[in-house]
């Protein structure tokens, strides 16, 4: 048994108990795969390649399109999401609802890190406090730390330990800092899996898993960091907040939209408070842009 690592063209590295990377082909008929992935694999005869001969079934699966709009795997048995915000840029609800609720289609729990906790000012620590806040209540995890100066640094690795979990986030929050700060200098060190794919420097992975310090593991990829929403409905927009999600059954009507129907369940508790009504309206405000994404989808 063993854990892919990286995956290049054609190849895989998958490690084994021991940690040594072993580069191996794939049989034709196994499905894609993709780092993070657990496979039988047989180590090679002399010189060459090892072989890929099967794959366990994974706990998760993170997808993103590719050009073609169709899904495709990226990260498999991910165990937590980590969902990187800070001060600046400047934080919005709307787009961490985003990563949330992709955390969530895929089963894969989410904890929020405000980064740049250095930056927090009397210019924005109100906005700061009120999105931590609000995640806060809705019971997910909040953990603020600074790259730059790594307060909280060691309670976010100790969090990871045993665990596999990648960061995501919009642009410029900090993630490859983050990345750069929590990894040992030798998983680093890209140029020595070069060496060891035997595939030359240029090769461009598609993700990486790395170890930790304390005992957990890191994918990462410039895909992984930035994905977005996939091309998903409505309804299953709904079931990915889970405050709206436990109310929808309870409108008057069965197929309420939830947006001029009286007696709906969701508005209700967000005019008297119950659920933050900013939710609602991203909710309202994403729905809209799935819309136009199929619109497009359509008459592309
Ligand atoms: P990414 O796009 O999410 O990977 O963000 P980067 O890691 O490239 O960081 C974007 C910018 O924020 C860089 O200029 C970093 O030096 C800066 N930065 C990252 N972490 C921190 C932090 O904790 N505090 C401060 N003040 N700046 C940071
Ligand atoms: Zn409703």
């Amino acid at each position: 048994e063993g854990t892919v690592v990286a995956h290049f063209g054609g190849q895989v590295l998958v490690e084994a108990g021991d940690g040594a990377p072993t580069r191996c082909h794939f049989r034709a008929n196994l499905e894609q795969l993709v780092v993070g992935d657990r496979v039988i694999w047989q180590a090679p005869r002399s010189e060459g390649d090892g072989v890929v001969t099967a794959v366990m079934p994974r706990a998760t699966v993170l997808k993103r399109p590719d050009n073609y709009g169709n899904l495709k795997p990226v990260a498999a048995n991910l165990d937590r999401l980590l969902v990187v915000f800070a001060p600046r840029p400047e934080p919005s609800s709307a787009l961490l609802d985003r990563y949330l609720v992709a955390a969530e289609l895929s089963g894969i729990p989410a904890t929020l890190v405000l980064n740049k906790a250095d930056l927090v000012a009397p210019d924005n620590a109100d906005a700061v406090a009120r999105l931590v806040a609000l995640y806060q209540d809705l019971g997910y995890p909040v953990l603020q730390v600074s790259a730059t100066s790594r307060d909280g640094l060691a309670e976010l690795s100790h969090g990871l330990t045993g665990g596999t979990v990648a960061f995501v986030g919009q642009s410029g929050v900090g993630k490859s800092s983050l990345v750069n700060a929590l990894l040992p200098e030798a998983e680093l060190a890209v140029g020595a899996l070069s060496d060891v794919s035997g595939l030359g420097q240029h090769t461009t992975t598609t993700a990486r898993l790395f170890h930790l310090e304390g005992g957990g593991h890191l994918i990462d990829s410039p895909g992984i960091r930035e994905f977005g929403l996939w091309h998903i409905d409505e309804d299953e927009l709904l079931r990915g907040y889970r405050e709206l999600a436990a109310l929808a059954g309870h409108c008057r009507f069965r197929n309420c939209t939830h947006r001029h129907e009286p007696g709906c369940a969701l508005r209700e508790a967000a005019d008297a408070g119950r659920i933050s009504a900013e939710r609602l309206n991203n909710f309202f405000q994403i729905a809209a842009t799935l819309d136009e994404q199929a619109r497009q989808r359509y008459h592309s």
